[in-house]
């Protein structure tokens, strides 16, 4: 549907759809028909701002184009030409004229901006004619023929898709020809030369002219830029950044502004703020006597801004008036284009720039200091998946010292984007591809970076170049990535021919080792080990987080049957004290899971749970036979048969070796999660610590079944032949012998215990409460450990809340069953401390049939906690263990599935589950306190996701705490900001 905005009146009355607008006649608010290009150059044009005439035309164009199997709409062209005149006439030149012309730059422009990832066309309209006829002297001559030159490789690549080494041999051999060693020391001649070099290899590879023009030029160019929104680079850059590919792009055609007019003239970009550090100072790059790409390019290395202000005084102090009061308009950072033409500045472009996390939180924080924006705006401004590039890793001080001393310096860059990385060099994007795909890490190191590398710096751990700026191509995007990346390395010579790099007498061959810090610019041979970030010193990320915290809590949601709720809390999920210490550091409210079972792989710890599982069923099945006579007895208490049964049954309990080893795994076990949720509370300090009762299958927690077999059938081959030999055998091989027969009994009766625990479907079969209820002695033994630690430390002053959490319940029953046995243990330890000590039981909701049926599960759940991992699996029928290996990632290759489920919660299916749980769950107990700590707590959409479901919490791991804090209350002020 096309909207007011889009459709123009006629002279005869009628109207018809608006593809084409003049910068006049836009707004920064039209985004999405002009995109940030447009809309910024509109709203500078308005400003009266020195921006070059132009006009846009519209992302609906673009979509039009698609629509009709790439066609310009109707109509487009005459609106081209119609907005052209208009140019014509402002700009007092004429486009195709020789004596006047007018040249046009054709350039990208998309709702997001996507940095170097479309194509641009500059010098649209010069032809062999014009370079004749402006030969008026050997300056004018020159410029010309460069300018010309340039259209010649700009088009052939981009609009008929020629490579562009085609044209920079050509380049580059004239230059070694004539040595000369850079760009602008190509006289008149010489490019002359390289013009009729160029037009020789785009004939001989289309066979046919350059065509001389301009409106072929301009229509194609237009073209070219529209079809480059699904070109390779564009394509996987947005489904990097989860950029809908439906937008489109728009064209801005612009009335071209020349910095390669001489040594009055230059191009340059610049950010408001430092884009790595977020500090307030104007900071950029620029390059005399060139055009715009040479500096995106990284063809050669640009100077700092500040050298501007010596070179071009009046120029750089007009740039910073404008650049400030841009800021102030848009009240954020600004990126801008600026060519300076014979001592005239012109603006070409301002957008929001793009920013590491670290400069993102200093310059939202700073802003609202500095009162420019609210606080509710610095929380929405900064995508939450961003705080996880402050946890970029750093080098460990002793590996990097180690390094220095062992000279495994190769020399240093600029700091193009934070974080320490190594890896692996490789020379080419697609061997990045290859390696990363194998799960190599790698570092990308290129001479300099072009759009055709994205898809390997995609994968790369980092990115290293020889050439280029703190705004060259690599630099931008690894920005945007948040990959650290290192620039303008010029001390390496890398050779991508002999995939080699060479530094300082030093030489890596591509495979080997390296390591990069794109926070200090160095770059090390070898591997330098990198540690975790300490976030304490983060002084402004802590000051936006206890904003987010504050606007969380004094946010009031009313949820289902009218009950009002606070904004969400973030807990975490921790097994371990030292987890616990994280999360609470990081800010956790509270533990939403503690996996108890984790604790049981331990080394120390698995001898003592092999034993538990070995002799559980043996045992099990005596406590069974004496629970039979005792229900019996309770029926038929005169029956003297049943006594003597009773006694047979105590004395086996008594004798039993089962028993015995059963028992003695167990008070060991005790006493060891006895320790640790000990210190877990202690770490938790008052608040709630849910601790889940064991869920996973006994067998996981022995060897597999086929190595078991293995070994048995190897053991016992090698036993039956000593055996066969034994009489011939010395005493020494007899004793071998027997030990041998030691091993494989011991061995083949674990083999045949995890034979008789082998299921089908384990995922399905005995774990969570099912195991509870079969091994009842195992949860008892949880139950206590938790009680008695509980005692111990608030015992020591420490304010305890423990929460047993009872997983995979399906029917109501279960939960009645089993609460019924735990509570009583909890109140005889509570009894035996003479402690009161406040306590939960409550459920994972992991089963859909328990969230079908949330109203009688509430009647025996105090909480409930979304497991979101199975629910998942069970609501779908997919394994969670296969499906991301197998079929996920197709689906989401032919959107079947728009995003992967157990990343992002399923909202038609699972989420409709859980609003179900928690309006029937609350109907039955309206202060069950509701949370989730499946994996799906720690994404920001499913975080606003549960924010709209009236949860209390999420949980997720403690390195996610940060990132879910912000997601929280950017779903209390109703945005998730995403990262584009
Ligand atoms: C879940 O199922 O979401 C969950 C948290 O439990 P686990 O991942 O341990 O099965
Ligand atoms: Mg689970």
């Amino acid at each position: 549907m096309l909207d007011e905005q889009t459709r123009l009146e006629t002279k005869n009355g009628t109207s018809k759809t608006q593809w084409v607008y003049l910068f006049s006649e836009g707004n920064k608010d039209m985004r999405e028909l002009l995109g940030g290009k447009g809309a910024g150059l509109a709203e500078m044009t308005r400003a009266e701002l020195p921006i070059p005439p132009g006009f846009t035309v519209s992302t609906s164009a673009c979509k039009a184009y698609f629509d009709s199997g790439r066609h310009l709409p109707d109509g487009a062209w005459e609106q081209v030409l119609h907005a052209l005149k208009h140019l014509e006439k402002i700009s007092a030149r004429r486009f195709g004229d020789i004596g006047s012309p007018l040249l046009l730059s054709v350039r990208s422009g998309a709702v997001f901006s996507m940095p170097g990832m479309m194509d641009t066309v500059l010098n649209v309209g010069m032809t062999a004619q014009l370079v004749e006829a402006q030969s008026r002297s050997e300056t004018q001559k020159r410029f010309y023929l460069d300018c010309y030159r340039r259209l010649i490789q700009m088009f052939g690549h981009t609009v008929k898709g020629i490579k562009e080494e085609a044209f920079d041999t050509i380049l580059d051999n004239c230059k070694h020809r004539h040595q000369c060693q850079s760009d602008t020391e190509l006289t008149a001649a010489m490019l002359s030369e390289i013009v009729d070099g160029y037009k020789a290899a785009y004939r001989n590879t289309l066979g046919e002219d350059f065509p001389d023009e301009p409106m072929i030029q301009l229509r194609e160019a237009i073209e070219a830029v529209f079809a480059s929104w699904y070109g390779k680079r564009a394509v996987d850059y947005r489904n990097f950044n989860k950029i809908s590919h439906d937008l489109g792009t728009a064209v801005n055609v612009m009335s071209m502004v020349f910095g390669n007019r001489g040594d009055r003239s230059a191009t340059g970009v610049a950010f408001t703020r430092d884009p790595a550090t977020g500090d307030k100072v104007l900071y950029g790059e620029y390059l005399m006597n060139a055009q715009g790409e040479d500096l995106v390019a990284g063809i050669r290395t640009p100077r700092p801004l500040s050298d501007l202000q010596k070179d071009l005084p009046e120029a750089f102090d007009r740039f910073r008036r404008i650049s400030r009061m841009l800021e102030h308009h848009y009240r954020d950072m600004q990126d801008l284009e600026f060519t300076i033409e014979e001592g005239k500045l012109y603006i070409l472009q301002t957008r929001t720039g793009k920013r590491t996390a670290r400069a993102a939180v200093k310059i939202a924080v700073d802003m609202v200091h500095e009162n420019l924006i609210t606080k509710e705006d610095a929380i929405q401004r900064i995508p939450p998946e961003q705080i996880d590039q402050l946890m970029l890793p750093v080098f460990d001080p002793d590996s990097l010292n180690q390094a220095i001393e062992n000279r495994q310096r190769l020399g240093s860059g600029l700091n193009a984007s934070p974080g320490a990385a190594s890896g692996l060099a490789v020379l080419d994007a697609d061997t990045a591809k290859l390696w990363a795909d194998e799960g190599k890490s790698v570092i990308l190191v290129r001479p300099e970076t072009t759009p055709d590398d994205v898809h390997g710096m995609l994968v790369s751990k980092g990115i290293l170049t020889q050439r280029g700026g703190a705004t060259s191509h690599a630099a931008v995007v690894a920005r945007g990535l948040g990959k650290p990346c290192v620039t303008g390395c010029e001390m390496l010579r890398v050779d991508t021919r002999k995939k080699e790099i060479w530094a300082d007498g030093k030489i890596v061959h591509e495979g080997e080792p390296i390591s990069i810090d794109g926070t200090t610019g160095d770059v090390f041979m070898g591997l330098v080990k990198t540690i975790s970030p300490d976030l304490s010193k983060e002084r402004r990320l802590i000051e936006l987080l206890s904003w987010a915290d504050d606007i969380c809590a004094g946010s009031l949601r009313t949820v289902d049957e009218g009950i009002m709720r606070r904004g969400l809390q973030v807990w975490a999920n921790a097994d371990y004290p030292r987890d616990a210490r994280i999360a609470r550091r990081f800010g956790a409210r509270g533990i939403g899971l503690c996996r108890t079972e984790h604790m049981f792989f331990e080394t120390d710890r698995l001898p003592w749970v092999h034993q538990m599982i070995l002799n559980a069923t043996e045992a099990q099945k005596i406590y069974n036979a004496a629970e039979q006579i005792e229900n019996e007895i309770q029926r038929r208490p005169k029956d003297g048969d049943l006594q003597k049964k009773r006694q047979a049954v105590e004395k086996e309990i008594e004798t039993s070796k089962a028993v015995s080893k059963y028992q003695a795994a167990l008070s060991a076990l005790q006493e060891i999660q006895q320790k640790d949720f000990e210190e877990l509370f202690a770490a938790m300090d008052g608040l709630p610590v849910i601790i889940r009762l064991i869920d996973p299958p006994l067998h996981e927690f022995l060897p597999r079944y086929e190595d078991l077999l293995e070994q048995v059938t190897v053991l016992k081959t090698k036993v039956d032949f000593l055996a066969s030999l034994e009489d011939s055998l010395p005493r020494a091989r007899r004793d071998e012998i027997m030990l041998s027969q030691a091993t494989l009994n011991e061995k083949s009766l674990l083999l045949e215990t995890v034979k008789t625990m082998k299921e089908s479907n384990p995922m399905l079969g005995m774990r969570g409460i099912r195991l509870g209820i079969s091994f009842p002695d195992i949860v008892k033994m949880q139950v206590r450990a938790i009680f008695e630690a509980a005692c111990r430390q608030a015992a020591r002053g420490t304010r305890v809340r423990p929460e047993i959490m009872i997983p995979l319940t399906g029917h109501v029953n279960e939960l009645k069953h089993t609460r019924a046995i735990l509570e009583s243990v909890a109140l005889d330890v509570l009894n035996a401390h003479h402690a009161r000590i406040a306590y939960k039981f409550g459920t994972m909701i992991e089963v859909p049939r328990s969230a079908l049926t949330a109203t009688d599960i509430a009647q025996q759940a105090e909480f409930f906690s979304f497991g979101t991992n199975d629910l998942t699996q069970m609501t779908f029928g997919y394994s969670r263990d296969d499906a991301e290996g197998k079929f996920l990632s197709r689906y989401k290759e032919l959107n079947i599935l728009p995003e992967n489920p157990f990343q992002v919660i399923d909202r038609g299916g699972v989420g409709r589950l859980i609003h179900m749980a928690v309006a029937e769950g609350r109907r039955s107990r309206p202060n069950l306190e509701i949370g989730l700590c499946g994996e799906h707590g720690g994404d920001p959409e499913s975080i606003a996701f549960c924010h709209q479901a009236g949860l209390d919490y999420v949980s997720c791991s403690p390195y996610r705490v940060l990132v879910a804090r912000l997601a929280a209350a950017q779903s209390a002020l109703g945005l998730v900001v995403r990262d584009k």
